[in-house]
């Protein structure tokens, strides 16, 4: 399959490649998978890189989960923060919060029509939720993430009955 197409660095796990083998034949082409696990360490690399293109200015150059009054008050600034229509312009979880920590969240983006096609990406889960191949906890298209964020709480699994033969 070509699609999803799967970030390098992005972390995978068993739970989320079935999730994503229950739902790649709806995906449509041009799906990628930007985020799925990721470690506390992870999330504060993301606000500490979010808090830069803000030009939020650090006290120091390498921010560590430890430091969590940088992160902290970057965190605090980027969440004051509202686009042009006066919407929170980031949805940002506290490390040891967000639900890529616990494996159950996906983000993904479309590499062709950009924002436009995240609503093809959402109707595709949608599809495999009424088709009853998933179930979603919660979902939504994040404008200034430019992403699709997901978390897919079971997936039914369909086993093969097996066959036992006796020898
Ligand atoms: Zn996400």
């Amino acid at each position: 399959m070509a699609y999803p197409k799967i970030r390098e660095s992005v972390k995978m796990t068993p739970y989320l490649n079935l999730v994503i083998s229950e739902i790649q034949s709806y995906l449509p082409a041009g799906t990628v998978v930007t985020s799925a696990f990721r470690t506390k360490e992870d999330q504060v690399r993301i606000i500490v890189n979010y808090a830069r293109k803000e030009n939020f200015k650090f006290s120091k150059e390498n921010i560590e989960l430890g430091d969590k009054q940088e992160w902290g008050k970057a965190l605090k600034h980027l969440r004051s923060l509202k686009d042009k229509n006066g919407k929170k312009k980031y949805h940002i979880a506290n490390p040891g919060t967000s639900k890529h920590q616990t494996g159950i969240a996906l983000d993904l983006i479309h590499s062709i029509e950009g924002v436009k096609g995240l609503k093809k990406i959402r109707n595709a889960f949608h599809k495999a939720r009424a088709d009853k191949k998933i179930k979603i906890k919660t979902d939504i298209i994040e404008i200034k993430q430019k992403c699709y964020h997901v978390e897919v709480e079971t997936v039914r699994l369909e086993f093969e009955p097996l066959e036992i033969t006796a020898k």
